[in-house]
């Protein structure tokens, strides 16, 4: 392996060096057949079967049930913020949001286009430092999905466990999908763009279930309805086909991880590693409430920012790249999705107790 710097950034993230180097020979020559994998045609056999692999891995490792269908789509994760409401509501027809961040705004705003929103809980006074409980908001019985991130990647807050209310969740996993095992069954729309926690940007992963392809009315554009997609398996148009190469790949190094139930084990690990240095002493300052923590990303800030900027320049010239937080909320964060190395989380804490002891 050449020398790598470790990359904190929040997305397009790290992913795993084997990945890499796979990619980097498949584009060229996949599979030693004399094609590179980016001019391979989307409806050639060897594409196709790139693609039922991705596909099966994602089923197989998140359990998904046959009733779902597993969709590739362009346009990042922001066209679901758009899409979802589309395609599920219409005049007259209700949905509970909670807002907690940027993205979730960004949801709301579009949701609003499309239908009656009820924002049940909102963290914006508290600088989206925690996500609710259940025992903090309503759902009307009369709402069609109550609409969630599970990770909120600026802050740093996550939820520990999915709202467990009498309601479909319909749910942003951007920067938390495979990182923990799902009960797939509480939803009926997960999405996640690839480019934090499964492969590069370009493709969104859309599960949704197969009861919801026939909800959008008649004036839906065809290339935004999810039934379009969903009946020519992502293959209506010409799909990003490197992306969903990629995502693929990511999947099969996640399977050889032991999956998510073991890469969910070795994220608590790391993030309690960060969280420890955060915790011992006055110098950081963790974002997040405590039982909000996220174990994907991690923003603290520092006792001005003038230690800010040296910590995040300091840390960039022995290789922790990426660590200056989001415009937003200002200060850190470390972004620590699957595929960042333990090493890297390691090299981290290290400088920040010789940071705090040398500043503080
Ligand atoms: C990054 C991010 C997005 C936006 O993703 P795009 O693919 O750039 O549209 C949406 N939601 C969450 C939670 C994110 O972290």
């Amino acid at each position: 392996m050449p020398d790598r710097i470790y990359n904190f950034s929040p997305g397009p993230a790290t992913l795993p060096y084997p990945v890499l180097e796979e990619a980097a020979k498949d584009i060229v020559n996949f599979n030693d057949k004399g094609i590179g994998l980016i001019e391979l045609s989307h409806r050639s056999k060897e594409f196709m079967a790139v693609a039922e692999e991705s596909e099966a891995l994602i089923r197989e490792l998140l359990a998904v049930p046959d009733n779902y269908k597993v969709l590739f789509l362009q346009g990042g994760a922001s066209s679901q913020f758009f899409m979802i409401p589309m395609n599920l509501l219409g005049s007259g027809k209700k949905a509970t949001y909670l807002n907690t961040g940027v993205w979730s705004k960004k949801a709301i705003k579009e949701a609003e286009l499309f239908g009656d929103i009820e924002v049940a809980y909102s963290s914006q006074e508290a600088a989206f430092n925690r996500v609710p409980k259940d025992d903090e908001y309503n759902v009307d019985a009369d709402s069609e999905y109550l609409y969630l991130v599970s990770n909120n990647t600026i802050y740093g807050t996550q939820f520990p466990d999915f709202p467990d209310k009498d309601v479909m969740l319909v749910c942003d996993m951007s920067s938390d999908i495979f990182s923990r095992p799902l009960d797939i069954k509480k939803f009926g729309i997960i999405f996640a763009g690839a480019q934090k926690n499964m492969g590069p940007a370009g493709v969104t992963v859309v599960i949704i279930r197969d009861d919801l392809l026939d909800k959008a009315a008649d004036n839906v554009p065809t290339m935004l309805r999810y039934k379009t997609h969903a009946d020519k398996d992502s293959m209506f148009n010409t799909p990003p086909t490197f992306a969903i190469y990629c995502v693929g790949r990511v999947m099969n190094w996640l399977k050889q991880q032991g999956g998510v139930a073991a890469i969910q084990k070795r994220n608590q690990e790391k993030a309690a590693l960060v969280y420890s240095a955060i915790d011992d002493g006055e110098f950081y300052r963790g974002h997040a409430e405590k039982e909000s923590r996220s174990l994907m990303n991690i923003s603290f800030n520092l006792p001005t920012p003038e230690l800010e900027a040296q910590f995040i320049a300091e840390a960039a010239a022995i290789g922790l790249d990426g660590l200056k937080g989001h415009r937003s909320i200002g200060g850190c964060r470390a972004s620590i999705y699957n595929a960042f190395p333990r090493e890297g989380v390691e090299k981290l804490v290290a400088f920040m107790v010789d940071f705090a002891g040398r500043n503080g």
